[in-house]
């Protein structure tokens, strides 16, 4: 009888918060997963690398320190190199020129400007910075 009453509230408990991996692809608070990193939508192009000081739900604050954020671009980076390395070998397997390659990953790469942008800093948030684990209280 308790072993149902802990397993139906573990099924409970795991479908009001969203795993990790949802609240990165969601970009959530890590704390909370709950709360919203970036008050504007990816798609808005003007305010999309606008983020909230704190989370609206557990008002953990995001940018701990200054400069915090600095960070993100080492992650920003490390994606840009990523792509370029992908579109780098699938040219040379479909033996495309140079400028038919640049032409294709430079727009690629300022498409994905926004999402880069707010993956980097929620990677950041997640697995870089400290004490920034999910707490069940918060939630
Ligand atoms: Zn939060």
């Amino acid at each position: 009888m308790v072993q149902k009453v802990q397993k139906k509230s573990l099924i409970m408990s795991s479908q009001k918060v969203p795993s990790k991996l949802v609240s990165i692809i969601a970009c959530k608070c890590p704390r909370c997963r709950q709360g919203k990193v970036f008050p504007y939508s990816s798609l808005n192009l003007i305010q999309f690398s606008k983020t909230n000081d704190n989370c609206p739900h557990c008002g953990l604050m995001f940018e701990h320190e200054t400069g915090f954020f600095w960070g993100a671009m080492y992650v920003s980076y490390a994606f840009s190199t990523l792509i370029m390395i992908v579109f780098g070998v699938m040219g040379i397997n479909l033996e495309w020129s140079f400028t038919k390659i640049v032409s294709i990953l430079v727009p690629t790469i300022l498409l994905l400007t926004p999402f880069l942008y707010r993956y980097s800093r929620i990677l950041l948030l997640y697995f870089i910075s400290p004490n920034r684990h999910f707490d069940e209280k918060y939630s």
